[in-house]
């Protein structure tokens, strides 16, 4: 399978991005979204995070208090440290396998932290929506109705703009209306058929 790997820091425009993908019948994987799935109740995960912190870290009904858990983590690095060494190895186990699973010409994996959890190794190119730090914090909280605090904190646990930009292999500018992305993902897409075509075409 070629796999396109679709990365941005927060509000860059990565949901837009891939949206404008799926419409051509290309299917996403979210790390995100796996990340959420891989906690649900009797879940490996979920079962070690309550043998450590107990029933404080569950909701009434009985799943993840997620918002526990993220400031649980903000606070004491080494929770964080240990909840990383938990949830990594099963989520790019996880990964692998809705990578593996899909069935469009080719798949994208969009990840926010896709460059700084190491999962461009799973990529045959890395895409990077890429907006100045100004638009990137002004669309977010326009979209999320957060403080400017948050989305400060937000930024400074992800790379970069230059770390990103380094590991790209194709940038997508979304600096302008979300009418500017269409030509350049179409462009991309058409990019990704023919190196997919010449990748099966090796195998
Ligand atoms: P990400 O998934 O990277 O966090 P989103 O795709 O959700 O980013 O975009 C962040 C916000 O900015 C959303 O509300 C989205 O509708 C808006 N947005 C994205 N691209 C543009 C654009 N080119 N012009 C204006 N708003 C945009």
């Amino acid at each position: 399978m070629f796999v396109v790997g679709v990365t941005g820091g927060i509000g860059s425009g990565k949901t837009t991005v891939t949206n404008l993908f799926e419409h051509y019948g290309i299917e996403v994987v979210d790390a995100d979204v796996i990340a959420r799935q891989i906690m649900h109740p009797g879940s490996e995960a979920l079962t070690a995070i309550l043998a450590r912190f107990g029933d404080q870290a569950l909701l009434p009904n009985g799943d993840l208090n997620r918002r526990w858990l993220r400031e649980r983590i903000f606070a004491h690095p080494d929770d964080k440290h240990w909840l990383n060494q938990l949830t990594h190895p099963i989520i790019r186990r996880e990964l692998l396998a809705a990578l593996a699973r899909a069935q469009s010409p080719y798949v994208i994996l969009s990840a926010p932290l896709l460059v700084e959890n190491g999962l461009t190794e799973f990529c045959d190119r890395v895409l990077v929506v890429d907006v100045s730090p100004v638009m990137q914090r002004k669309r977010t909280q326009q979209r999320d109705g957060v403080s400017a605090a948050q989305v400060e904190a937000i930024m400074a646990a992800q790379a970069s703009r230059d770390e990103r930009l380094a590991a790209a292999d194709h940038i997508i500018d979304n600096s302008g209306t979300e009418q500017n992305l269409i030509p350049q993902v179409k462009q991309l897409h058409e990019l990704y058929l023919r190196l997919a075509q010449t990748k099966r075409a090796n195998d």
